[in-house]
């Protein structure tokens, strides 16, 4: 027989639910005090649970020993309180509370825990020295702040979640333990008891044993990943990560985007990202670092860039020919009419120079249309018309140059456009912006190390203008000139997915472990079980994964993922919260068979 639900006694409502509707009717919350505020001879306390804040009053007529025991509340005891719920009246109603229209009397109160004086106020979102928030990370989760954060990640995840199991998508749990997946980190390694001096490294990513689950047929997975990178770290990084990880058989470019649209069009809808609906703009690599000098470009703003090489090839000023003549660029900002300070051009030059570049070279354009510029001697008046001209500038306009490889023009200028938007606010307020960013090159060239580095990974599928066989990419002039099947989902500059219709015939795979300079042997023995999998009919398949911790911290409009993970690591990857990462014991070592060369603490 199936029992009735049984009563809970500590409440039968969410503070933070109640509203005008619950009013004459009675009421048990549960919660933590707020605060507490005496007003004429009535204590009036906030009582707080997830979903929000109820106003209590406790009269003295309801009882001296009740309105005594609220006197005693402080801020963060627990307690259980029922009453009658009833409306406000019309001055008192609080438009800024959800529950403000109503408030509870109380008639009776259970105090179940007292509470220390927190180390900050929980009832404010006020701004406070990260270490501290971390330290005390229980509390500071208490803050709407937080609340507000994780509720919203999780109504994300459980929209992929509906969305992926409604278009036939099997979620599917991958190893944590397992062996090396090259994402182009360094891996974090556990030490293997039983099998001393083996190691199981942490997945980068789950890449492949998603694509073993392709080979095996599951035809579409995705899985709430985490993943593991042991990089330095940088504010959008962590040591650990969470990734929406997908992938689908029997499939190319178009149909991987078109399912990633549908999605990411809901995650942006319940995040209330303001995007108009798919199916969005796919830009070339090419062309993003040409006017954009990123591969996130960020097109919220303008300041693009254009390459005046051609106007300069001839120029009596060298910097600017020689640079050409070597096979380089000058490319170029107009960054509109502004005055800047001198000194502000020193710093934007320091800015180019540590993105890489040898300098910056600026320019206004005067009333007669010559420039006012340390190099303006060394150019002619067709010159300075052309290139005023190339970059539509007016009077007045600041004009702002590189001239180095293309490559690091691109990089300088890309670096400045951001700083200048960041100096001058140039985002316009609540405008968004979502491309896909697709043709990428297949490798970089790794000069240190003389071979091909794969520039998304190396299972991704390669391209040549013949087409994708191992044939075709045999014929071509080789791997410089092959571009990988990948594409990334960009953000209002930010890189929130990535991915790429993958190898599955073993030949092609094979081809790329020789071009980043890896003999069959060493493909063997590191990707045996992959390229084994290839031989028993591996249908054609491909992927994507996105990074869930941006995704929210972006929707959320926080600046630092740190605000949108529960208990994040610092931006040295500690965590200040339980110690770790801490020595272990001597002890722990030898069972493992390990001797720490580091002391403690180093
Ligand atoms: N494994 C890739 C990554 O983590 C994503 C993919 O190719 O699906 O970036």
């Amino acid at each position: 027989m199936r029992r009735a639900p049984r009563a809970n006694p500590y409440r039968d409502s969410w503070a933070g639910g109640l509203g005008a509707a619950s009013a004459g009717s009675t009421a048990r919350v549960s919660g933590w005090v707020h605060n507490r505020r005496d007003h004429g001879g009535l204590i009036f306390i906030d009582l707080r649970d997830r979903a929000g804040i109820v106003q209590l009053v406790f009269h003295p007529e309801n009882g001296t020993e009740l309105f005594a025991a609220a006197e005693r509340l402080r801020s963060e005891y627990v307690v259980s309180v029922a009453g009658a719920v009833v409306l406000r009246e019309e001055g008192n109603v609080n438009p800024d509370l959800a529950t403000g229209e109503i408030e509870i009397q109380a008639r009776e109160m259970t105090v179940l825990a007292e509470s220390a004086t927190p180390p900050f106020a929980i009832d404010t979102d006020a701004d406070l020295d990260e270490m501290t928030r971390l330290r005390s990370r229980t509390l500071d989760l208490r803050r709407r702040y937080m609340v507000d954060a994780l509720v919203l990640r999780h109504e994300i995840v459980r929209t992929i979640r509906e969305t992926l199991s409604d278009e036939d998508f099997l979620e599917v749990e991958t190893p944590i333990l397992t062996r090396s997946t090259p994402e182009g980190a360094r891996d974090f390694l556990v030490p293997s008891r039983l099998s001393p001096g083996n190691f199981y490294a942490l997945p980068q990513s789950p890449q492949l044993f998603k694509q073993l689950l392709m080979v095996a047929g599951y035809e579409r997975y995705f899985q709430i990943a985490r993943c593991f990178r042991d990089e330095d770290l940088r504010a959008d990084r962590q040591p650990e990560f969470t990734q929406l990880d997908l992938e689908m058989s029997f499939v190319e470019e178009d149909d991987v985007i078109d399912v990633n649209e549908r999605l990411m069009a809901k995650v942006f809808e319940v995040g209330g990202l303001g995007v108009p609906p798919p199916p969005y703009e796919r830009m070339a690599y090419e062309e993003a670092m040409l006017r954009f000098g990123s591969d996130r470009p960020d097109r919220r703003f303008g300041l693009q860039i254009s390459d005046v090489s051609e106007h300069l090839r001839d120029s009596q000023f060298k910097v600017f020919a020689s640079v050409v003549a070597n096979g380089g660029a000058v490319r170029a900002i107009n960054a509109g009419a502004r005055e800047v300070a001198r000194k502000e051009l020193d710093e934007l030059t320091e800015v180019a120079k540590r993105a890489g570049a040898g300098g910056l070279v600026w320019a206004f354009v005067q009333e007669d249309g010559s420039w006012r510029s340390p190099i303006a001697k060394f150019l002619s008046q067709a010159e300075t018309a052309a290139v005023t001209t190339a970059l539509g500038a007016q009077r007045g306009d600041l004009l702002l140059a590189v001239a180095d490889t293309a490559s690091v023009a691109a990089n300088a200028l890309g670096v400045l456009r951001l700083e200048l938007a960041d100096r001058w606010r140039l985002v316009p307020e609540g405008r968004h912006d979502v491309l896909w960013v697709v043709d990428f090159p297949m490798f970089a060239f790794n000069e240190a190390e003389q071979r091909w580095d794969a520039s998304h990974h190396p299972f991704t599928a390669p391209t040549a203008p013949g087409g994708n066989t191992a044939q075709d990419l045999a014929a071509s002039d080789g791997p410089g000139a092959w571009l990988s099947r990948a594409y990334d989902l960009v953000v209002d500059g930010w890189e929130l997915g990535g991915g790429s219709i993958r190898n599955h015939d073993p030949a092609v795979q094979r081809m790329i472990f020789g071009a980043i300079g890896m003999d069959e042997e060493e493909a063997q023995q590191r990707f045996g079980f992959l390229l084994d999998a290839l031989r028993f009919g591996a249908p054609p398949h491909g992927g994507i994964a996105f990074g869930i911790d941006r995704i929210v911290t972006l929707l959320a409009g926080r600046d630092s993922i740190r605000d949108v993970i529960a208990f994040p690591k610092t931006a040295s990857g500690s965590d200040p919260l339980t110690g770790a990462p801490a020595p272990v014991d001597a002890r722990q070592l030898r069972e493992l068979g390990l001797r720490s060369a580091a002391a403690p603490g180093q």
